[in-house]
Parts: C-alpha cells; structure tokens; sequence
C-alpha cells in the first residue's frame, strides 16, 4: 500500500505499523474506499512521538483538506488505539521524487477538489439509470417531464421537487437521471445523491464525534441535493432538525433540492409539521402504479437492449399482463426468463415463461392488498390517507371509505374483521354495513357504478 512505503527506510525494527493499518481501516469503512485513495491513502506514517501521532502529506492541498475534514476522527481513530494519543501532526514531506515541490495553484486545489467531491459521489450512481432508458407513461409522466426539467434548466423553477410512489417504481432511477445528466452539461456543479438513511449514519456519526461541520460542510454547499427514501428518517428526530436545517439552508441558497418518499408529504407519519408543510412548497409529483401499456413499453424496451435473445411479442403481453406489482419484477422476470433460456440454449416460448415464472405469477394473483386499494381509493377522490383512515364521518369522506372497504371485501381474501382492523380499528358489522350500502347504491347510481369499474380496471393494473 502506497500510504506506507515511502517511510519504510526510516522504520526502526521495532517499529509497529498495525495501528495505523487499523487506523486506515476504519477510514475506509466511515468514508469508503474513494474517500481514502483520494485523501488518507496520500499520507505517510512516521510513528509516534510522545503523544502526537506524526503523518506526512504529499503536499500543501492534501494536508489542509485532512486537517479540515478528517483530523477530528483520524484523532479518534488513534486514540480508540492507543489513549496516549493527544494530537495528529501532519508535515508536507513527498513521497516520491516527482511529486517534490509540486504545490497546486487555487485554481488547481479547486479542481482537485471539485473532482474528488464528484468522484465520491457518482459511485453511489448507477450508470443504467438515465433519461435514456425510462420510459415514460401516464403514470410517471409529470414526475419524469419534472426530473428533466430540473437537469436541463440552470434557473430553479420549482423548490424541492418531491417524488413518491410505491417501491420499484422508478423514483431512484430518475434522480440518478438527473445526476448523470447535471453532470454531463455541467460537471462543475456539485450534485450530491444520499439515501436519507445514508443522510442519518453520516449525520450521527458527526454527532458522536463531535464533527457536524464537515457534513454540514458537505451538504449545505452542494448546487444539487438529492435525498431519496425520506421515510426513513420519520421518528428519528435529531436527523430530522438536522435535515430541515440542511434543507432550509439550501433552499432559502436557491439551491435545487430533490426528495423522494414511498409516500406523499401529508401522509408521512412521524415528520414534524413544519417540514410535511415545507417539503409540499415545491412540486409534489406522484408515480402511479403502472398500467399495461407502460408494462409492455417498459419490457420491449428491456427486451431490445438484450443483445442474442429474442423474447416473442406473446411473450412480454404475457408478463405485462401478469406481472402488475411494480417495474423491479417486471424486470426481474424478464431477466429469468432470458437467462433460463440462454442457458438452456433454447428459443423463449410461452411454455417456458410459464414454467419459469410459476411462482412469481401466482405471488402476482394474489398481490392486491388493503393497503393499495386505500390508496388507490383516497387518491382518486383526492382524499389524504389519514383523512379516509379517520374519524370524520362527512359524506364526502365516508363515502369513499366505504368504497374502499367494499373493493376490500371484493378483490382481497381479507374477512371483515381483518378490513375493519386495517381501517381505523373499526368493528366487523361496520365493513358489512359498508359492502351491502355500496352494493345497494351501486344498482341505482351510474355514477357510482363507473367509480367502481374504473377503480377495480385501476387495481387490477
Ligand atoms: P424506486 O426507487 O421507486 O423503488 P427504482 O428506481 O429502483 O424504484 O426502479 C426499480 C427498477 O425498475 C429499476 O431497475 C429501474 O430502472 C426500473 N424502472 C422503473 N421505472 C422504469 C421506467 N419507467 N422505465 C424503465 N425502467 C424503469
Ligand atoms: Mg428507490
């Protein structure tokens, strides 16, 4: 390893250098292994004198950056080794020969930077996820026109820009979109990409060591932030405080911000309200479950982009058809059937898909639950969850509700009690009650009727 061999002329025997292997271990695991090629990786180990822990760098630029960013933990890291350890000195010293002397200019300090921050970053990001290979329905069209938008345009138009959806309906895909795409027009702007729970341990390990300014550093100076699955970080409060801070900050900076949720604002539980209200100023865009034609759309295009295996136009109406829980099995379906038969070496056939998937499509027949049709209920009476789940008993809230229970009752295997339990913790005559009075309308009221079939065609996908 680099980080040492340029001192081992100067290693008495005795000289142990474990500790700083562990040292530059757990560097690794807290800040990854780009972090410490990029940074820790540079310096040397010289031993330790007294209570000081004695390093060099290769240079000006790479000791300030360790001083500024990483010196508070690296001190952590020493003393968790050895107690005695009071202090780090860190002394510009090359390594190597060609590297004497060579102190960069602020312009190149900057670029340097720039372009480590940039290298972190686009780790987390999967190069198959683009613009390119979405594709776009009526399902995810407003959120998709709204991605781009933010990618193309420099002026920010709409702030934060909140996606949600259920699982495995692309919310990750189109930010990584967006990441690939500001960087590809601009790659001088700072684009970070965090999972809110990645947000969370970095934000309690700076907690716990006592180092909030570099994270503060890292996501209040950002042109871009990106922060997916915000869920995670309900009930958790102090990463919460300092999420809205972060978020404030960037905001008020004209910053753009990006959020995603497996939800919308208002139905966020656990989140304080002064950050459900904020994170609705923006644009909330809604991905729906997809619909036939998405599916289908979807998985000819995944079909095309497999090179040597041809997949019969049969065979994905098939799956669009069956497959209705969301793209991440659409896909994975797809996936197994074109591996199974590149491995058999035959042709795709109906026979095959078939057989080949026989747990995953009856996993679909049966995947319809209370959960989705609420939701799918409220939102077509544009109702918030919490408002349909309540107490209130004005028509316009009970009416819907009682739809819901109804399609409850009709397109799950769930019984009553179960469907009262999962409304509210409502009694099992109340579900009855709730079936027969919409069986009852139902006859009569054409209104009614079409609500029930376009919900059922909605939930059946
Ligand atoms: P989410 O973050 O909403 O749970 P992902 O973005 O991880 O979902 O998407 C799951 C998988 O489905 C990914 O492989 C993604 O590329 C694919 N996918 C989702 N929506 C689309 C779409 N409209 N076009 C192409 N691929 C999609
Ligand atoms: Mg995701």
């Amino acid at each position: 390893m680099g980080a040492t061999g340029g001192v081992a002329s100067k290693l008495s025997s005795d000289f142990d250098l474990t500790p700083w292997h562990r040292v530059s271990d757990k560097f690794k695991q807290e800040f990854g292994q780009h972090a410490y090629n990029t940074w820790l990786g540079q310096l040397g180990y010289e031993g330790i004198d007294g209570s000081t822990a004695e390093l060099t760098a290769p240079t000006k630029f790479v000791r300030d950056w360790i001083q500024r960013n990483y010196a508070a933990r690296l001190l952590d890291f020493f003393q968790a080794e050895n107690p005695r350890i009071k202090s780090l000195s860190i002394r510009i010293a090359a390594r190597r020969p060609e590297m004497v002397a060579v102190q960069p200019t602020a312009a190149e300090a900057a670029a340097a930077q720039a372009e480590a921050v940039a290298a972190e970053e686009s780790s987390a990001l999967d190069p198959k996820y683009t613009f390119d290979s979405f594709v776009v329905g009526k399902s995810n069209e407003l959120a998709y026109a709204a991605a781009k938008r933010i990618a193309e345009t420099d002026e920010v138009s709409f702030n934060p820009l909140f996606l949600h959806g259920g699982v495995g309906l692309g919310k990750t895909h189109l930010m990584h979109a967006i990441a690939w795409e500001v960087r590809r027009r601009n790659p001088q702007k700072r684009v970070v990409y965090v999972s809110a729970e990645k947000f969370m341990f970095e934000f309690i390990a700076a907690l716990r060591f006592k180092d909030t300014h570099a994270f503060k550093q890292k996501f209040r100076t950002v042109d871009l932030l990106m922060v997916d699955d915000v869920q995670f970080i309900a009930n958790k409060d102090s990463t919460q405080e300092e999420f809205f801070h972060t978020f404030n900050a960037l905001v008020d900076n004209r910053c753009q911000v990006v959020i995603t949720a497996d939800r919308s604002p208002t139905d966020l539980e656990g989140i304080e309200e002064r950050i459900i209200s904020r994170l609705g100023w923006g644009l909330v865009a809604d991905i729906h479950p997809t619909d036939y034609e998405l599916r289908l759309g979807i998985l000819q295009s995944k079909a095309e982009q497999a090179s040597g295996v041809i997949v019969p136009a049969e065979v994905l109406e098939f799956l669009a058809r069956r497959i209705t829980s969301n793209v991440r099995e659409l896909e994975g379906a797809l996936n197994r059937v074109m591996a199974y038969a590149t491995l058999v070496g035959r042709p795709i056939t109906m026979d095959m898909t078939r057989d080949v998937l026989q747990d995953l499509i009856r996993a679909n027949d049966r995947k319809l639950t209370i959960d989705e049709i609420q939701r799918a209920v409220a939102d077509y009476f544009n109702l918030r969850l919490s408002e349909m789940l309540s107490e209130r008993r004005a028509r316009n809230i009970a009416r819907p509700r009682q739809i819901a229970m109804y399609l409850a009752k009709q397109m799950t295997s769930r019984s009553l009690p179960e469907i009262g339990r999962r409304f509210g913790g409502r009694d099992h005559t109340t579900v009855m009650h709730a079936v027969r009075k919409i069986e009852d309308l139902r006859r009569d009221d054409s209104q009614l009727d079409d609500d029930l079939t376009r919900l059922t065609r909605l939930l059946e996908g």
